[in-house]
Parts: structure tokens; sequence; C-alpha cells
């Protein structure tokens, strides 16, 4: 089955065609970094404007670069929500356009489960799956009993990690986005400094904010004490407290359910280099656990990952019509 797959739930515009969920024919991804960088930020009508600019232009590299034309395509799944609501319409009404004008089935697909399945162009998951989703807009730990269930079992009570990140590199002047910047950064540094770890109710749940603004407040007392600090240092440092909690609920998930046989990771922030380390240090731990994390090339926003999870759920049965429309905030489960 070969599936084009749409994507524009936040600052870049992708579009894939992927043959069987493994075989990805082509992957166009239009990033949008340079028009939001001087913002610090992405700024949604801007972000959606440049997806109307660029959509067409994107659907029509992806054919060209798999040499199909729409006759040959079997499926157009798209990106449905979460994410920003004029950038999500963007794709929405370019794919219900495609597959009307050519006779083709419609399926709607979720932004996070598109992170989930990201993993399949490497591995078979194995079921039931434990999901960390460590994104731009998301921190989420997603239970799967099988393929096509999805049950939270702890989230962030506030920022997102991904915000954590881009936020703390804005407050050391790093440059939008941050993650990759603090990434290098945090390479050169020692965790040195003792940030606010933060409190959160939920068994499995994460909080950032405390720890975001406990990095503000540790530069302003510097600042105002006329003391220096290594900036490589409080990016090691906010970065390790940062993963600490996140995997301190890892390993709560998996000793609390012994019955998972895979552990996965998606999102943008699954390419930092410091968590994948993480990632293998647990493989030790979890002998009975599959462990996997994307490629660097898929971990953050693109099409192939929707075109895989557009076939899974075609495969279950689901259609969209003429009357679809976008939902930033579609819950997973
Ligand atoms: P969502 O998927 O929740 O809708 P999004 O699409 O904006 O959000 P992604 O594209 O999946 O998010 O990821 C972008 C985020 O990943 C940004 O916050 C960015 O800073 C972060 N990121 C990218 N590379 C790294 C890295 N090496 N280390 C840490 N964070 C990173
Ligand atoms: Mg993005
Ligand atoms: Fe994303």
């Amino acid at each position: 089955m070969i599936v084009l797959g749409i994507e524009s739930s936040c600052d870049e515009t992708a579009v894939a065609i992927v043959k069987d969920k493994k075989d990805v024919l082509s992957s166009i991804v239009a990033t949008q970094i340079d028009a939001h960088k001087e913002f610090g930020g992405v700024v949604p009508e801007v972000a959606s404007r440049i997806h109307v600019e660029n959509i067409s232009i994107c659907i029509e590299k992806a054919l060209q670069e798999a040499g199909l034309t729409m006759a040959e395509i079997d499926a157009v799944a798209v990106t449905k929500g979460p994410g920003l609501i004029g950038c999500l319409h963007v794709g929405v009404q370019a794919a219900k356009t495609l597959a009307f004008a050519y006779h083709k089935p419609l399926v709607p697909v979720h932004h996070l489960a598109g992170h989930i399945y990201a993993n399949e162009l490497v591995v078979d998951l194995k079921y039931p799956v434990l999901a960390l989703i460590v994104s731009g807009g998301n921190s989420e730990l997603v239970y799967m009993k099988d393929e096509h269930s999805f049950e939270i079992l702890g989230e962030t009570q506030d920022d997102a990690i991904g915000e954590a990140y881009d936020k703390v590199a804005r407050v050391l002047g790093l440059g939008y986005p941050g993650g990759p910047k603090i990434d290098k950064l945090a390479k050169e540094g020692k965790p040195v400094y003792t940030l606010p770890q933060p409190k959160t109710e939920g068994r499995y749940d994460f909080s950032f904010s405390g720890l975001k603004s406990g990095v503000l407040q540790f530069v302003k007392r510097m600042e105002r004490n006329g003391q220096t600090f290594e900036m490589a240092d409080l990016a090691a440092s906010f970065q390790e407290t940062a993963l600490n909690e996140i995997f301190s609920r890892v390993e709560r998930v998996l000793d609390d359910y012994p019955e998972i046989r895979h552990f996965v990771v998606g999102g943008g922030v699954s390419a930092n280099s410091r968590l994948r380390e993480k990632v293998e240090a647990l493989q030790d731990k979890y002998p009975a656990v599959e462990f996997t994390v994307p490629p660097m090339y898929c971990c953050t926003d693109n099409a192939s990952m929707i075109a895989i999870a557009g076939q899974i759920a075609y495969e279950a049965g689901r259609r969209a019509d003429a009357g679809l429309t976008a939902d930033c905030s579609w819950e997973i489960e």
C-alpha cells in the first residue's frame, strides 16, 4: 500500500510518500525555522501563511521524487491535530482536495501517534508498548496495549520539555530552536548547579515550568550579585535535571508494568544526545524490554510518520469524508 502523508501542525510543511510503512519513497520537509528565529518561537499567523505558500510545492516535489502520479497513491493521510489550528487547516484542506479530486480514501492522523509510529521505520513495535513523547508541545507517557489503543499514564502538568529547552535557550541567548543548541553546549559542561527539582502530584506526571523559572532566577541572582557562571555548566545542569525528571517516571512505569515489551521515544527532543545515552543505560537495567529511539531524521516533524500512522489507521478502518476538520486539541485516547 502506498500512502501520501501531509503534516502542517506547527512550523514544518511536510509531505511524504511511504510504501508499506517501511519504505520511504520521498519525504519533503520545508522548515520555517528562519522565519520564526527573530521572534524566538513560532508565530502562528506567520506559520499558517507560509504553509499556504509551500504546501502545493511540497506535494508536487514529493510525487516527483517518488516518481509517482496521484493515480498510483492508495490513500491520503493528514494530521488532524493537535497543533496550531490555522496551520492544521492548511494541511487538512490540501488533503481533502487531493482525496476528492483523485477519488482516494482520506485518513485522519493524530500527530503524536505519528511521532510514536516513526519508530516503525526501523523496527516492528512489540506490544504492549510504552511510548515516551517528548516534543515542542507535549511530554507524555503513553501505554499501548496493542497497535490501536492509547492510554495516557502520565503527562506534563505545565510546559512541554521542548518548550522548556527553547525558553532556557532564550534566557541564555542561544537562539531558536533551543534544543539542539543546549544539547551541544551541555556537552562542554558539567551539571554542577542545583536547580529546583519539579514537584508533581501524579505518579507518572512531569513538570517543567518550575525548572524553567529556576534557570531564569539563577541567571538573575548571579547578575545581581556580580557573580559569573559557566553557561555550559548551566546548560548541562538544566538538561540533567529535566531528563532525570523524565527518566525517573519512565522507570516507575517499567517497574509497575512488567508486561511492557518495548519502550520507544518520539518527538523532537528524542534527537537529544544525552537522552539517547540515558535510553541506552536503561537497556542494561531492563533486559526483558526492547528499547528504540527513532533515527535522527524522523525525530522532529515530518510526514513519513504521518503516512505510516495513516496506513495503520487505514487498516483499522478509519476514514474521513469531506466534512473532515482540524482539531487543535484532539486527544490521543
Ligand atoms: P508537537 O509534536 O508536540 O506538536 P512540535 O511539533 O513543535 O510539537 P517537534 O518538531 O516534534 O515539536 O520538536 C521540536 C522540539 O524539539 C523543539 O522544542 C526543539 O527545541 C526540540 N529539539 C530538537 N532537537 C533537540 C535536541 N537535540 N535536544 C533537545 N531538544 C531538541
Ligand atoms: Mg517543529
Ligand atoms: Fe511534533
